[in-house]
């Protein structure tokens, strides 16, 4: 098996290689090929024909009869993984309590998307209560109206924890990600997953409403990380439907409902307490700080001592830029990790 799937992807290579003069012929050396490949590998319609094991368990290449290939993740891999087992309740909201607040680093890097990860925005509008202390309550989530019966989509890939009514969400659903991140969509008017369904960013997950604690239809989403809010519009414009960055770096502080999301890198309490001068220092320090930001992507074979050796950093240096990342950790090919 392993060696077709050798001389598959040889051949692959060839037919990449040979592709561009929109000849059939294959030259192998002194020998030539005519036709015959067309009758042994025979040009289809795009169906999938083999999978193939990469360095990553949680990652498998498929390849189609048309000579593409596409990756797809092992979700029995995914089952297993840790992020998916522990801190796992079907009915309490947030059962991460046990967490203290300074076992989250300062800053954590989270990958929201990559080439097998992508986002779509839960629904497009206007935030309308932002994230944030309102009337002496904490608001944990972005308020956006919608009418009742409207569709609401899964933000990321991921694993619906919750999805039942709670007091003052209504109905609620909640979906962990591979990212590390939970997304909570409140107030539905129908739910159409349940908790343990595997889901993808896109995928319709129940009708907007009014259920719960509500003055009228919106979708009240939140962010967390290890059970603590965040600025959902820290990562998302609503307005455009679009993410804001494709990594995100998390700092510790804006895990409360005083830190909202401001568009400038400062993080607003910050700014308060900072004169001018301070606050220019700190903006040129995060820029100095961005541009020495340097990311490596995850290729089929890559190690992290390898990586560490190529950008002549250590291993227990790259893992501490990155969050969850162990000397251990199995390597998903297409991640993008920090290496400096
Ligand atoms: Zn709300």
């Amino acid at each position: 098996m392993r060696i077709f799937c050798i001389l598959v992807f040889s051949l692959l290579g060839l037919f990449n290689a040979y592709a561009q003069d929109d000849s059939t012929s294959v030259v192998l050396g002194d020998a030539q090929f005519d036709g015959e490949f067309s009758t042994i590998f025979a040009k289809g319609n795009g169906a999938a024909v083999d999978t193939l094991d990469v360095g990553d368990r949680r990652v498998r290449i498929v390849l189609r009869d048309d000579n593409t290939w596409f990756l797809i993740k092992n979700v029995e891999a995914l089952e297993e993984d840790e992020l998916f087992t522990s801190y796992w309740s079907e009915h309490v909201v947030n059962p991460y309590t046990k967490e203290p607040f300074d076992s989250v680093r300062y800053r954590t890097t989270i990958c929201l998307v990559d080439s097998v990860s992508h986002f779509v925005c839960p629904h497009k509008g206007k935030v309308f209560s932002p994230f944030g202390v309102r009337r002496g309550r904490a608001h944990t989530g972005c308020d956006i109206p919608y009418p009742t019966g409207t569709p609401v989509y899964c933000a990321f890939d991921g694993r619906v924890r919750l999805a039942e009514r709670h007091r003052g969400y209504g109905n609620l659903i909640i979906i962990r990600h591979e990212n590390g991140l939970e997304t909570f969509y409140g107030h539905l008017s129908r739910i159409d997953v349940k908790a343990g369904d595997w889901v993808h960013a896109g995928d319709l997950i129940g009708l907007g409403g009014s259920t719960g604690r509500s003055s009228g239809p919106h979708l009240h989403f939140e962010t967390r990380y290890r059970g603590y809010a965040f600025d959902p519009q820290w990562i998302i414009d609503f307005e455009s439907g679009t993410l804001r960055k494709n990594v995100f770096v998390l700092r510790r502080s804006y895990l409360s409902a005083y830190s909202r999301y401001v568009p400038e890198s400062i993080d607003e309490e910050e700014e308060i307490y900072m004169t001018e001068e301070q606050i220019r220092a700190e903006e040129e320090r995060i820029a100095k700080e961005r541009a020495a930001m340097k990311y490596h992507t995850i290729r089929s074979g890559d190690t992290l001592s390898g990586i560490a050796k190529k950008y002549g950093t250590t291993v227990s240096h790259i893992c501490s830029l990155n969050s969850g990342l162990k000397p251990t950790t199995v390597l998903s090919v297409g991640r993008k990790i920090r290496v400096h």
